[in-house]
């Protein structure tokens, strides 16, 4: 109930955190992340209530309001500057059951004036494969793919399913998850792993983006491997809309 009156106060909002292009480290796109602004007790992040949110059936409800509220700035930044920035959003795996999911998302993001192509919507690999009704979500995803949405593989790396969901989905972009990234520059056996990553990303013919970049090294050692973006507090934290 405390949720519930949250997003009925405007507690509920989308902040956003910069993606940049590693070749000239500009603003290309940004992630939106879901925070819980309490007045009284501060500042919620998405692990300590989006778990609970799924439990109760309130996750398809939070997201769907995510998706308009960073949407809508999306909108206001091209309105204003000019600038078409991509968005990311995370997508929930009862989202990708439903049969009418591409449709809405179509009309969803149509109402906001946006093209599906400036959309990255960002699946777990586990979502996407251990799924249990997983010939839905193949489906679902495909369609979303077909109305020219772009497909994220997210955390990759983590989901123990790598290979079968780059082989079984039409993925545009992996997110190599942050796990690959820190300390790149130093750690040695790491490189050979991330490596290994951005390679399979490149012989696919699929963008990658690393996630969590922390400090310049990171990103200079990523950079050189052929890692085409980045996301990470070296370049920006996730920001409320009017910052
Ligand atoms: P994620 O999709 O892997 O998002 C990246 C997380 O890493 C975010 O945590 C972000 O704040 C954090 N991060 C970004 N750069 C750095 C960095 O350089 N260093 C470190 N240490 N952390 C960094 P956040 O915002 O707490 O979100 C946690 C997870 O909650 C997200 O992980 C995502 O799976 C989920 N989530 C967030 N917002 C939403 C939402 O609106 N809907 C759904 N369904 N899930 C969401
Ligand atoms: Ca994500």
């Amino acid at each position: 109930s405390e949720m519930v009156a949250a997003m009925a106060a405007g507690h509920i909002e989308a902040w956003l955190q910069a993606q940049v292009s590693a070749a000239d480290r500009a603003v290309v796109g940004a992630e939106a992340l879901v925070r819980w602004n309490d007045p009284e007790t501060g500042l919620r992040r998405p692990d300590q209530f989006l778990p609970l949110a799924e439990e109760v059936d309130m996750i398809e409800v939070i997201d769907d309001f995510v998706r308009d509220d960073a949407m809508a700035t999306i909108r206001e930044i091209r309105e204003t500057t000019g600038q078409s920035l991509r968005l990311g959003l995370n997508v929930n795996s009862k989202l990708l059951r439903r049969p009418d999911t591409a449709e809405r998302l179509l009309s969803q993001t149509l109402t906001h004036r946006l093209e599906p192509g400036m959309l990255d919507l960002e699946v777990l690999e586990t979502i996407a494969v251990d799924s249990e009704n997983s010939a839905d979500v193949l489906e679902t995803l495909d369609a979303l793919s077909q109305l020219g949405f772009n497909i994220q593989l997210d955390d990759f790396g983590t989901g123990r399913a790598s290979l079968s969901s780059l082989r079984d989905l039409k993925v545009d972009c992996i997110k190599i998850d942050r796990s690959f990234v820190t300390d790149i520059d130093t750690n040695k056996e790491l490189q050979i792993f991330t490596n290994a990553l951005i390679k399979l990303g490149h012989s696919l013919d699929i963008e990658v983006l690393a996630e969590g970049v922390e400090r310049a090294e990171e990103a200079d050692w990523l950079q050189e491997r052929g890692c085409q973006y980045f996301q990470g507090y070296y370049f920006a934290k996730p920001l409320p809309k009017a910052e």
